[in-house]
């Protein structure tokens, strides 16, 4: 488990390998028994609604929610939107989409 050295450092600048290695150690999903027929984290709606409600109850109650969706939202810069699958940080594609397009000073399309 990593100290509080580590995660006293803003998550935008912590090494992307210090997240990782937080969410692989930490995160509620890793180790959760998840399979192609009951994966939360990849359900088969694409309706945004039941996306969102599908990522706050998924990742509900993991202890590195923040640094999850910041490893996430790095890897995911540049990736074309059909790309953008699966629920992570308790963000929905669509809504990762928008933090992205944000950070890079786009607006909303
Ligand atoms: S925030 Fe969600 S996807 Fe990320 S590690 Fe936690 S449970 Fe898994």
């Amino acid at each position: 488990m990593k100290t509080a050295t580590a995660t006293a450092t803003p998550i935008e600048q912590q090494p992307i390998r210090v997240l990782s290695d937080l969410v692989a150690e930490q995160g509620k999903c890793v180790g959760a028994g998840v399979n192609a027929e009951n994966d939360p984290w990849f359900p088969v709606t694409q309706l945004p609604g039941e996306l969102e409600a599908q990522a706050r109850l998924a990742c509900s109650g993991c202890p590195v929610v923040a640094s999850c969706l910041e490893m996430t939202l790095r890897m995911e810069q540049g990736l074309r939107r059909m790309e953008v699958e699966g629920l992570f940080g308790a963000r929905a594609p669509h809504e990762r989409i928008a933090l992205l397009r944000a950070r890079r000073g786009g607006g909303a399309r």
